[in-house]
């Protein structure tokens, strides 16, 4: 028996987000909305996709010893993730400074902050107590590279490796090996399989990527669903849940959190991902991320 059924490592950052009429050239100043002040960053995103969903989640993470901190640690707990494993300190938290124009185009700047001194050495300090007695681990690539890889490193035996590629760099043929699945929408795919090597189509960019040495691939296609592979065994496209989309921000990480849990329950690859499917059809009929995930009730009453 496993004391959780999802352990998440990755960021959280604070959302700050203002609304402008325009988004202003260099050296201008322009005048926005109130601030918005929302939890963020693609772990926190996912331990509370998870934990929402009824999944016993745990965040391996850093944030800084500052109100932001203490805000994404409220949010995770009251959404019922495990923080014991989120760090404070060493640097201001993570922020994302967003403004967003009438248009719903947004310009975004990223300080990594606490994230970026996420060290294989935290994991290390969390690897008997979190890492080893979790069925399946997440990670994605908002932390050092090294973090990661070394996640990988002491994961049991038996602990199935979740990773989205986000944002997307290349990948070292031995991380990618662990991976099962890898989860990539079709930028990310683009830049893991280097440009021209994808060919045409969701399941040849399945292929192409699988041929890179992970387990298993999922590629997300927003409104057009998914396509799974899974190594030496088929290629499955999975049907979108048709919804009236409101805000995709966060779609893929709802998504990506629902797989990986669902998995852990020991369902096929394919399976896992039409709920994860319903999962993101759910978080993009409402506004934000982290508030746009839904329960196990909502799923099902899609
Ligand atoms: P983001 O980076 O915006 O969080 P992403 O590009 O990583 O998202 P998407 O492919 O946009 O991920 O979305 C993940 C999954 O959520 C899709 O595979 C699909 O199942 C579901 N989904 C996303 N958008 C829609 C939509 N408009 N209608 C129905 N389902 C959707």
């Amino acid at each position: 028996m496993y004391d959780y059924d999802l352990v998440v490592v990755g960021s959280a950052n604070a959302d700050l987000v203002i609304g402008v009429e325009r988004r202003p050239a260099a050296g201008e100043t322009v005048l926005g909305s109130d601030l918005a002040v929302h939890p963020g960053g693609k772990g926190a995103n996912q331990a509370v996709a998870a934990a929402r969903l009824g999944a016993r989640t745990a965040l391996v993470a850093r944030v800084g010893d500052d109100p932001h901190g203490r805000l994404l640690l409220d949010s995770l707990s009251s959404s019922g993730v495990d923080t014991a494993a989120v760090a404070a300190g060493g640097a201001p938290t993570g922020v994302a400074l967003i403004t967003v124009d009438p248009s719903g185009d947004n310009s975004i700047v990223v300080s990594p902050g606490a994230n970026g001194r996420l060290t294989p050495e935290d994991a290390r300090a969390v690897a008997d107590r979190v890492l080893r007695p979790a069925p399946v681990v997440s990670a994605q690539l908002e932390i050092p590279l090294e973090t990661v890889t070394e996640v990988v490193r002491l994961l049991a035996p038996g602990t199935r490796f979740v990773l989205n590629p986000s944002p997307p760099r290349e990948l070292p043929a031995g991380l990618l090996a662990a991976c099962d699945p890898l989860i990539v929408n079709e930028h990310e795919a683009r830049v893991i399989a280097g440009d021209g090597a994808l060919g045409d189509g969701p399941e040849e960019w399945a292929r192409a990527l699988l041929a890179l040495g992970p387990r298993s691939v999922v590629v997300t296609l927003g409104a057009r669903g998914a396509v799974t592979a899974e190594a030496g065994g088929d290629v499955t496209r999975v049907p979108s849940v048709r919804v009236d989309a409101m805000d995709t921000t966060g779609a893929g990480d709802a998504f990506t959190a629902a797989l990986a849990w669902r998995l852990g329950l020991g369902e096929s690859l394919p399976v896992a991902a039409a709920y994860a499917a319903r999962v993101g059809a759910v978080a993009v009929t409402r506004e934000g991320a982290q508030a746009s995930y839904p329960t196990a009730e909502e799923v099902a009453a899609l």
